[in-house]
């Protein structure tokens, strides 16, 4: 029997006290926390881990210096204080790290007001992090069309990926009680109120199977798709998600970029960022509002020409598109009142997190939120959980910390790569890595650090792939191949067909 089959199996022996839909960030986080209380837990995730928003974030944990135009000090104040505490607690995950801010000449977003909001925020932060200072020689304004001083702050940022952030949340609990199982849909269900029971229906889509999990208590983490999950149960909620889809092209960078760089931008007040991360700088993202959820995770010709426009805007040189390594793409999900309807900017909505416990059943909904302060919100949603459920198993410790987690990751190399990367053989065998773009995007940065998504600009890394492929499949050679032209497929529907529009 498969590994995966065990898994399955063990899904209908017994009940769960807690059944969290959705494996991004907000529902790895309560795993993590629900298990460590002694929770019987179930997460299922209808696509990879962290395949939806939580794989298309800027790395920031930071405290929300820009939610301050709005005056939402509330806000800044939560991000900043949970900002801290994972910078302080998380070592292995959350560095502080300088940010430069470079102002524009006139207006809200110029020297005076930013460093003026800058001292308010680190008062607000409780002076935790480095105070705010000029300067006026640094090593990236030699690529700056408008040579000008830089505001610098300090933030915190994920060390490796926001991916391998939300796996490693999923990862430290792994006992036959405690699951957290990928590639497996919620379709619908049932509650019984005789019974306490939620009887859910989900379908595993590695094996191709049906499987029903009986819970006590559903916390539904399916970010922007959390209205349709609510909808195809029947839930009704006092909040709803407005979507806001946010784009990044992954360019070479050259060396001296070594420090983030915020620009402000005239318009709508609003700011673009220029990340540096591996041998990539990430420049973005876009904030636009969208209706389809389907439509809003692809990225199209028209967010690339807007990026390249305000690159051209800020900086000296203008980018060639065989600079562009990788593109990145997420929606994210903000929580509003169910009878909103305005038509705002989307960086004028809270980014807060709301927690809703339905009044009839044993069903929390978690909307909003950003990886900054997941602790936090998980927090919330274990206080609510404590109402409807009390823990079956003992309380446990982690198994594994993450820094062990990692020491003990045995590493290869990729070409094109200089720095060492986990073998797949090892993803498979922890982390649940079942298809080439799970290893390449998510269990590494490959795909966003190597031309064509890993496949190279002349596909010469594609027998490199096929390699993996076969290691994905046990050396079924048919199977590699289809996987490989699966993956070659969507690399070039997702990434040449875009440039070529260009
Ligand atoms: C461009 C951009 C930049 C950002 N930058 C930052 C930043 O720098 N710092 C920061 O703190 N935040 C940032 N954010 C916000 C942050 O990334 C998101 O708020 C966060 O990742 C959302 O996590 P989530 O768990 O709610 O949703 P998701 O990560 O989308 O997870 C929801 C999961 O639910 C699953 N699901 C849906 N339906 C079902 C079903 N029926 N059955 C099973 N599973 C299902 C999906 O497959 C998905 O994996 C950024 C967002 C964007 C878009």
């Amino acid at each position: 029997m498969s590994r995966r089959d065990d898994t399955i199996s063990a899904v209908g022996d017994g009940d769960f006290d807690v059944a969290i839909i959705g494996g991004g960030i907000n529902g790895a986080c309560l795993y993590d926390l629900l298990c460590r209380k002694g929770y019987r837990t179930i997460l299922l995730d209808k696509g990879d881990f962290a395949g939806g928003t939580s794989q298309a974030s800027a790395m920031m944990i930071w405290g929300g210096l820009l939610y301050l135009k709005n005056m939402d000090i509330p806000s800044v104040f939560g991000f900043s204080r949970s900002r801290d505490q994972m910078i302080r607690n998380m070592t292995d995950w959350v560095s502080p790290c300088r940010f430069r801010f470079l102002p524009t000449q006139k207006g809200l977003l110029s020297k005076i007001p930013i460093l003026s909001a800058m001292y308010l925020y680190w008062v607000i932060g409780c002076f935790n992090r480095k105070r705010p200072s000029i300067e006026a020689r640094f090593p990236e304004q030699k690529h700056l069309v408008r040579p000008c001083d830089s505001l610098l702050f300090e933030e915190g940022m994920l060390h490796f990926s926001d991916c391998r952030f939300v796996l490693h949340w999923l990862t430290q609990n792994r006992s036959p009680q405690q699951l957290a199982i990928n590639y497996c849909e919620l379709m619908d269900g049932d509650y019984n109120k005789k019974e306490h029971l939620w009887h859910l229906r989900a379908c595993d889509r590695i094996i191709k199977r049906e499987v029903e999990i009986c819970a006590k208590a559903v916390v539904n983490c399916g970010g922007v798709w959390t209205d349709r999950i609510n909808d195809s149960m029947n839930i009704q909620s006092p909040f709803k998600h407005v979507f806001s889809k946010g784009v990044f092209v992954g360019l070479q960078r050259p060396d001296e970029d070594a420090t983030p760089l915020i620009f402000a931008q005239k318009e709508h007040n609003d700011v673009i960022l220029s990340i540096p991360w591996g041998p990539v700088s990430l420049w973005g993202p876009t904030e636009e509002t969208v209706i389809d959820i389907e439509k809003g995770f692809k990225v199209t010709a028209d967010d690339i020409r807007f990026l390249l426009e305000q690159y051209q805007h800020h900086m000296a040189t203008v980018p060639d598109i065989d600079d562009i390594v990788s593109l990145r793409c997420g929606i994210r999900p903000l929580a509003v009142k169910k009878d909103y309807h305005k038509d705002s900017y989307p960086l004028d909505l809270s980014r807060n997190f709301k927690v809703v416990a339905d009044t009839d059943v044993p069903w929390i909904s978690v909307y909003g939120g950003k990886i900054t302060g997941c602790d936090q919100a998980a927090g919330v949603v274990a206080g609510k959980v404590k109402t409807f459920v009390s823990p079956q198993v003992r309380q446990t410790d982690p198994v594994m910390g993450p820094s062990r987690l990692e020491q003990s990751c045995p590493t290869t190399n990729f070409p094109g790569l200089t720095k060492q990367v986990p073998t797949l053989e090892w993803c498979m065998e922890h982390e649940h890595c079942y298809t080439l773009a799970d290893y390449l995007r998510r269990r590494t940065n490959i795909a966003q650090w190597v031309q064509r998504e890993g496949l190279g600009k002349h596909d010469e890394y594609k027998d490199h792939l096929l390699s993996l492929s076969l290691t994905l499949t046990d050396g079924d050679v048919e199977a590699a191949e289809k996987e490989l032209k699966t993956y070659s497929k969507k690399v070039t529907t997702g990434f040449d067909r875009i440039l070529e529009q260009i």
